[in-house]
């Protein structure tokens, strides 16, 4: 574990691997890994508010509202686990309007760095159509790594499953949404110089091993 924490956001098209990386980031640096996405399903399966109005939009493959995003996530960045030593960001910011939220929330203490993790699309739409998920902690499977016996989960005993988004169709928008919305952040960060772009395809222990050294050398070992 390091002794200091990093203020971070992952970019990624869906299914690079950004969950995944992401759980080892936060045990690495010892920050909170916080997911967006991963907020939106616990309040939908809690049948909150906001799980309510949620819950449409994310199984058609739709953007949640920039306002009701935005609160979510300065809520949850003011907490002090995430100011004390801060946080990894996974799925936000989405689109410009969250970003430039983003970076207001955050002017007292600054990103040190965004890191697009980059795996080309085809390889991406064969990553979620094999993907599978824990419908109780969200851990990550796959067709052909799944967890040891009979589709429960290795970590809590849940039921492993396929995600309600991940059909073809819902991919598809995703991936249109991500082009749309999400892609332009890249520029918008690199002209900001924020930007480190990581190779997410290989092994996910050479991905951690790239993600690692990028970000040691942005926070300054
Ligand atoms: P993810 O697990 O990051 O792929 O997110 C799943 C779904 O939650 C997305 O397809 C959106 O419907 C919604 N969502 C998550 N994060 C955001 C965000 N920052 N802005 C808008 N919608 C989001």
């Amino acid at each position: 574990m390091s002794d200091r924490g990093v203020r971070m956001v992952m970019l990624g098209r869906q299914g690079a691997g950004k969950g995944t990386q992401c759980v080892r980031l936060s045990r690495h640096y010892d920050v909170p890994h916080i997911s967006t996405g991963d907020m939106l399903r616990a309040a939908v399966k809690a049948g909150t508010e906001l799980g309510r109005k949620a819950g449409e939009l994310m199984a058609a493959g739709s953007l949640v509202p920039d306002d009701l995003m935005i609160g979510i996530v300065d809520e949850r960045l003011a907490q002090p686990d995430a100011v004390g030593r801060g946080y990894i960001l996974d799925g936000f910011p989405r689109t410009v309007a969250q970003a430039e939220a983003l970076a207001e929330i955050t002017a007292s203490r600054p990103l040190d760095l965004v890191v697009d993790l980059d795996v080309p699309t085809e390889v991406v739409v064969e990553r979620l159509a094999a993907r599978r998920v824990c419908r109780d902690c969200g851990a990550n499977y796959s067709v052909d790594a799944p967890p040891a016996s009979d589709w429960t989960c290795d970590v809590c005993g849940g039921p492993v499953v396929q995600r309600e988004d991940d059909t073809p169709e819902a991919i598809a928008k995703r991936l249109a949404e991500y082009e749309a919305n999400t892609a332009p952040l890249v520029d918008w960060y690199r002209e900001r110089g924020l930007l480190e772009t990581v190779d997410g395809t290989g092994p996910a222990d050479e991905v951690t091993e790239r993600l690692l050294a990028v970000v040691d050398a942005r926070r300054g070992g």
